[in-house]
């Protein structure tokens, strides 16, 4: 039996309630008529075009996707703007636009469970704790201790490939055990970090920050692209929707986007050392 879209971002709500997501986010229906019916689903990081084009190609009537279309305030939605021109098409395909942004940062399992879980962390536990193992980033043990290089080409052959690659700040030769995790921008974690990692993967870590973090003697870095850092959730959010939909007797299918939708779409390392060595 086919779900309604309402009956889909219900069964999304139990997973990722809205209580959990912060006071000045906007999670939910975007786009799309609650009595449209759904059978297959896209997760996404972003909702751009590119993302609404790959949904009418392959027959979605829901795109679910992490971040909002409209987070700040808008006066119309003219398809004048790139904003506008998605939900212009996706109204046009009868497509429905939903998201499940810092509730679904915030919940168990969520965005940083599925980020730890694709580099097997064990003990899982929030770094910033809202109650009953919810809250902002994990942190867990590595099966096997190992050095930060090792690691860091764990991240890299593990997460999809992106120009921004995996940088690092620390010593490639430290033996790193416990590694905290943070999917998305997660530089508000560092200090929670140093307190309990010897290393923290997070992405958009800027200079001062990062310089600041490193010379109090906090552990080390490895920053990530952030569409990297968040796609790993969008599997399991699928897999969960489809299950917790066929529980309750609604067959549904759920796909995981195959565009990547990182902005950076070139990376040259920089190759003049004369002026600085
Ligand atoms: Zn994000």
């Amino acid at each position: 039996m086919s779900a309604t879209v309402a009956q889909v971002l219900a069964a999304l709500e139990r997973r990722y309630p809205l209580s959990l997501a912060a006071d000045w986010d906007a999670v939910g229906l975007i786009c799309g008529d609650p009595a449209s019916s759904v059978d297959r689903v896209l997760f996404a990081v972003d909702p751009v075009q590119v993302v609404v084009d790959e949904a009418i190609l392959g027959g979605f009537d829901l795109v679910i996707t992490h971040h909002p279309l409209l987070l700040r305030g808008v006066n119309g939605v003219g398809a004048i703007d790139a904003k506008g021109k998605v939900v212009h098409t996706l109204i046009r395909n009868d497509i429905a636009l939903a998201s499940a942004h810092t509730n679904a940062d915030h919940a168990n399992p969520g965005v940083s469970d599925a980020l730890a879980q694709a580099f097997d962390l064990r003990n899982l536990r929030p770094l910033d704790e809202l109650g009953e193992g919810t809250g902002a980033g994990r942190v867990g043990d590595l099966l096997e201790p190992m050095t930060l290089e090792a690691f860091a080409s764990l991240v890299a052959a593990t997460l999809p490939a992106t120009h921004h690659g995996v940088r690092i700040a620390g010593d490639p030769s430290l033996i790193v055990r416990t590694v905290a995790v943070c999917g998305g921008a997660g530089d508000s974690l560092l200090a929670l970090a140093a307190a309990c990692a010897d290393v923290y993967v997070t992405s958009d870590l800027r200079h001062h920050r990062a310089q600041d973090h490193l010379v109090d003697g906090g552990c080390a870095l490895v920053d990530v692209a952030h569409w990297a850092s968040e796609w790993p959730w969008l599997n399991q959010a699928a897999q969960l929707l489809v299950a917790d939909l066929g529980e309750i007797g609604y067959a549904i299918t759920a796909e995981v986007s195959a565009t990547p939708t990182d902005p950076w779409t070139a990376h040259r390392p920089s190759t003049n050392l004369g002026s600085h060595s």
